[in-house]
């Protein structure tokens, strides 16, 4: 499938806010996989890929763990935790993406992991400073994307984190495990 039809599959399946968004994570996701040496064709459709089961149906998402045996712990965490690893069995059993680093760049694009690989991190710092983002040290972010993928990536989750506390949300164990795993790699 050429890019135009994965837009075109993704388009009816969220709002145009978000179909925007997902525009700026492509053009963000090839601009650093040309910059660090990534394949751009994987960083272009992981990106078109990543929101996908952004709007599913919470039930099917929470079905969808338990018939595929998909982490337990995603239960009750509600979409927001839910869209990255539904989306990854949307892009694999419905796409037919079966490239591994694709299918864990869209399901840790929430989150992160422990040992994320470079096309990980270039989805999910992408989704984060892609254009269309507007939060107070964003353009810090998009600066240290330009220079340092490890660095943004660690910027990243450590603005995330802190997101999450400021707003007292509770923490996904993988979002904890990847600050950990990032703050013990800083120099
Ligand atoms: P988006 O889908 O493009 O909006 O971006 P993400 O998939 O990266 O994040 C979706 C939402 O999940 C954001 O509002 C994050 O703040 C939130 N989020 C990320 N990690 C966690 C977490 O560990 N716990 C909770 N409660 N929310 C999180
Ligand atoms: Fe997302
Ligand atoms: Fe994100
Ligand atoms: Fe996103």
């Amino acid at each position: 499938m050429e890019r135009e039809q994965y837009l075109a599959a993704i388009n009816p399946r969220m709002p145009e806010k978000r179909y925007i968004h997902t525009i700026g994570v492509m053009e963000t996701a090839i601009e650093l996989a040309t910059l660090y040496g990534e394949d751009e064709k994987k960083a272009e459709i992981a990106a078109i890929l990543h929101d996908i089961a952004k709007y599913a149906d919470i039930e099917w998402m929470e079905k969808i763990v338990r018939d595929e045996k998909l982490d337990a712990r995603l239960i009750g965490w509600g979409s927001e935790l839910l869209h990255g690893p539904v989306g990854a069995y949307i892009a694999e059993s419905e796409f037919g993406i079966t490239d591994e680093d694709m299918l864990n760049a869209i399901r840790f694009h929430t989150t992160g992991r422990v040992g994320m690989s470079r096309l990980e991190k270039i989805i999910f710092v992408a989704d984060m400073i892609e254009p269309n983002r507007k939060f107070d040290g964003v353009d810090r972010l998009r600066k240290k994307a330009m220079k340092n993928l490890d660095k943004a990536m660690s910027a990243c989750v450590r603005h995330t984190v802190a997101f999450l506390i400021d707003t007292k949300q509770p923490i996904y164990p993988l979002s904890i495990e990847c600050y950990n795993d990032m703050m013990k790699r800083e120099d």
